[in-house]
């Protein structure tokens, strides 16, 4: 396909693989079909991310299995004169209630248990639509992609919480809190979660727009 036919393709979209193009995911700059690194910023050009859905099945399939220990486990380690106390998230949330900390209980688990889960099916439901090419419109794909980019921003804060509780409650004499193996888990678990959002190839979505526009056609 020549550029001028681009001009006049009209309503229709036109991708730049269509148009034998490759776009740089890094800079945007446009490049000829076959080039493999981008001339202006070095990155590793290609049309479509190779094996992009795999590698997002697989950083999720660990970001979930971390998670689980990440709600056995002790999040919080809080030793009062001699005594050791070991809470969970959501256990760590309800002891928050009974002293009255409904907005920093209402945090914790927005955080730690609404933001990774949503997360987690955000992500399996754009990679399945992708590849089962469900009745999902692209638009609606692009906003759930748009979602799992939003959301990404916030998963950090509960170990934000953690960290803020142990550097408030280590100046006390009397009580010291650290944070228990959850935290770790739950750290690797957010960061698995995020490389799977970011090996999803937003561009699948455009072929997967273009096959059922095409089975419309016939
Ligand atoms: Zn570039």
């Amino acid at each position: 396909m020549q550029v001028d036919d681009l001009a006049t393709s009209g309503s229709k979209q036109v991708t730049a693989r269509a148009a034998n193009l490759v776009a740089c995911r890094s800079c945007g700059t446009l490049a000829p079909m076959g080039q493999t690194a981008c001339r202006r910023c070095h990155a590793a050009l290609s049309s479509r991310e190779p094996d992009s859905l795999s590698r997002v099945w697989a950083w999720l399939t660990a970001g979930v299995i971390l998670y689980i220990p990440a709600n056995i486990y002790p999040m919080l380690l809080t030793k009062t004169l001699g005594s050791q106390e070991e809470s969970t998230i959501v256990g760590g949330a309800i002891e928050l209630v009974h002293y009255g900390a409904y907005f920093v209980a209402f945090i914790v688990l927005f955080a730690s248990v609404a933001i990774p889960v949503a997360k987690f099916f955000a992500i399996g439901l754009l990679a399945w639509s992708v590849q089962r090419g469900s009745r999902l419109s692209g638009h609606r794909r692009m906003q759930l992609y748009e979602i799992t980019e939003f959301i990404g921003r916030w998963s950090m804060i509960d170990v934000f919480v953690v960290a803020i509780l142990t550097a408030l409650v280590q100046l006390g004499f009397l009580a010291s809190i650290n944070p228990g193996p959850a935290a770790v888990c739950f750290a690797l678990s957010v960061v698995f979660t995020m490389l799977s959002a970011q090996s999803f190839d937003p561009r699948l979505i455009w072929d997967s727009i273009e096959e059922s526009d095409r089975r419309a056609e016939r």
